[in-house]
């Protein structure tokens, strides 16, 4: 049976093999699983690499491969089963997944890999590098919820300016 993935996708996965050899196996473990119009590469808990064609022509060749070493140890790190915690709602589910990408980028980036533009990092959210994606979803929650502290003390605020003009009326 002919290889019916796109080149794009041989092309990136020889490129983060290169890039990373000591993740070969991690990255050949995964089975390639074409979904048109889902704008992103992921993975589930079978090693499966689900991809969007469309997304990965748009993508330079080191993008590409950056992002199947990202793919790669997410099932190597066994992301899927970690943070049960964050499952129990949609804001958690978010969060959890910004934890795993901010631990799974990191340590690429401390392996010396230029990470796409996009791609989200711990110096973005000041957080250092190299920690787990239980560490990082602490970090989130914390921080969540002193924006969220700051907002409710700033709405205070201003519904206290607006009684006292009323006061003053
Ligand atoms: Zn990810």
């Amino acid at each position: 049976m002919p290889n019916q993935h796109p080149l794009e996708l041989s092309v990136a996965r020889l490129r983060a093999q290169v890039k990373m050899p000591y993740l070969v196996h991690q990255v050949m473990a995964l089975v390639p699983v074409a979904r048109p119009g889902l704008a992103t590469l992921c993975v589930d808990r079978h090693w499966r690499l689900y991809y969007d064609p469309v997304f990965l022509v748009k993508r330079t060749p080191d993008d590409a491969a950056f992002i199947v070493l990202h793919e790669a140890l997410h099932c190597y790190l066994n992301h899927c089963q970690r943070l049960p915690e964050s499952h129990n709602s949609p804001a958690g589910l978010e969060l959890g997944n910004v934890a795993k990408d901010l631990a799974v980028n990191s340590m690429l980036v401390l392996s010396r890999l230029a990470a796409p533009e996009d791609a989200v990092l711990p110096s973005k959210y000041g957080f250092r590098d190299g920690l787990s994606c239980e560490e990082y979803y602490d970090l989130l929650l914390r921080k969540k919820q002193q924006e969220e502290h700051a907002q409710n003390h700033a709405e205070g605020d201003q519904d206290q300016g607006e009684d006292q003009e009323e006061h003053e009326q």
